[in-house]
């Protein structure tokens, strides 16, 4: 049977997957109803577990084999395990020491691989940099620093880096964690007197990733040993992965030298989602959930639908269709807009709102502490007219309106004044990085 099952494995998970995946697993044991595999790690395990045990006790189903649960084993485990009941002595000499390529990182998360990303050109250049890293060949870029807004999946392409290098190049030391961890583990062995291991340590790995950077900005005894860390690395030619939720040199309160150092590579930015890739993410989180719910119907465009009413970030999205299903599946219904539509109305309600001329500024005057009257009027001092400048910019970008009506709304002035202001800050943001900040925080407070 389980001969059988594997050859229905490699046709649905494909030849490569099966090889890596399931052909080193060996069956150990089938009792009321508990199917037990051997792993040749924990690692293995725990990816088997979290990808295709569904997929193990589905086609020992259609085989005729109830399974309710499904087991790995590590080896090494096993025969430490108390069943075994060996003695100590031989126990002791029996258990292997841990994998020596393990180093202690955050998990990581076995759903975020590269199989699993959807490749659009929003994100196609991020792609391509993490690939390259993931290939463990000779170090062509130091710092890899991968930016862009909240779920745009700069962590799922780390951990996908990080699975990677696991199959390829399981001896490489691998270390993946946030700044906010880095940030954690040197205070405490600043704390319990062990710097000396935090150092030797992180000096240690083969690759270094860092997630969500900004974090240590404005921490300054942790940008310090993180520059120090940083620079033994790179000196060892060792490879560094690093994330953040804006360009290093627009990242406050952080060291020039840091942000120096994290310019040195490639710098990459992963853009806001377009309509192809949010449609290509549904697709195939669609196409994951139909084997999940068997039986339950999706009706024609409503992933279209959810790709254009839904534009923010990709968790949204994905938690939108999580929760389609789960409801579907619950009352027995078919998946239809009009499903959609009830079952999502909050979501679908927040990602409408319309940012309006009229509360842009309104926002931009609160911020630059202007009088709302002097976004209409005539002033031309600088402390005047540069806010105006934003909020001419912010209509353009964040509504549809088009130029003469923006003017329209600005006192009456004409499209070509307009057209000038729009420039002008965008010439700006290239340089001022206050102004960039700024116009961060003003994009996020209008489009909460
Ligand atoms: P970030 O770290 O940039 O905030 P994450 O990597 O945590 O974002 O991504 C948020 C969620 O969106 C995750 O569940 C991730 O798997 C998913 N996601 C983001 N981009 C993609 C993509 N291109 N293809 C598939 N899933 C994606
Ligand atoms: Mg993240």
């Amino acid at each position: 049977t389980w001969g059988k099952v594997c050859e229905e494995l490699r046709q649905q998970i494909g030849d490569n997957n099966y090889k890596s995946w399931i052909e080193p697993l060996t069956l150990s044991g089938l009792e009321n109803g508990v199917v037990s595999f051997r792993v040749p790690s924990q690692f293995h395990g725990d990816w088997v577990s979290r990808n295709y045990s569904d997929h193990i006790r589905a086609h020992l189903g259609t085989a005729g084999v109830t399974v309710h649960r499904v087991e790995f084993k590590h080896s090494a485990r096993a025969v430490a395990a108390p069943k075994t009941a060996a003695p100590r002595g031989v126990k002791a000499a029996k258990a292997r020491p841990a994998a020596e390529a393990e180093v202690p990182g955050a998990p990581l998360d076995s759903r975020f691989t590269f199989d699993s990303f959807v490749v659009g050109k929003p994100n196609e250049l991020a792609h391509a940099a993490a690939r390259r890293v993931a290939e463990g060949g000779p170090v062509s870029f130091n710092p890899l620093f991968l930016y862009g807004g909240v779920g745009l999946g700069k962590t799922h392409l780390m951990h996908a880096i990080a699975h990677e290098l696991h199959v390829r190049q399981p001896h490489l030391r691998v270390l993946y964690l946030s700044a906010e961890q880095f940030m954690y583990r040197f205070v405490q062995a600043l704390r319990e007197r062990q710097i000396m291991d935090f150092k030797e340590l992180f000096r240690s790995v083969d690759v270094l990733m860092v997630d969500d950077v900004q974090f240590i900005a404005g921490k300054d005894s942790t940008q310090e040993e993180f520059f120090h860390t940083f620079n033994a690395l790179v000196d060892q030619n060792k490879q560094i992965v690093i994330s953040a939720d804006r360009a290093p040199g627009e990242i406050k309160d952080l060291e020039e030298r840091i942000k120096s150092r994290l310019q040195c590579g490639l710098v990459v930015d992963l853009h806001p989602t377009d309509y192809e890739l949010r449609l290509g993410i549904l697709q195939q989180k669609a196409e994951f959930y139909r084997g999940q719910y068997p039986g339950l119907q999706l009706a024609d465009g409503v992933v279209e639908f959810l790709a254009h009413r839904i534009t923010t970030n990709v968790r949204v999205l994905e938690g939108a269709l999580t929760r389609l299903f789960a409801f579907a599946s619950l009352v027995g219904r078919e998946i239809t807009l009009d499903l959609t539509q009830d079952c999502l109305a909050d979501i679908l309600r927040a990602s409408d709102r319309k940012v309006t001329i009229e509360e842009i500024q309104r926002k931009v005057a609160e911020h630059f502490n202007i009088r709302l009257a002097d976004m209409i009027g005539p002033k031309r001092v600088r402390t005047i007219a540069r806010p105006r400048q934003v909020a001419m910019y912010l209509a353009k970008q964040l509504t549809p309106r088009s130029l003469p009506e923006i003017g329209r709304r600005f006192g009456g002035r004409d499209h070509t004044t307009i057209m000038h202001g729009v420039r002008r800050i965008e010439e700006l943001i290239t340089t001022d990085s206050q102004l960039s900040d700024d116009l961060q925080l003003l994009r996020r407070l209008l489009q909460a």
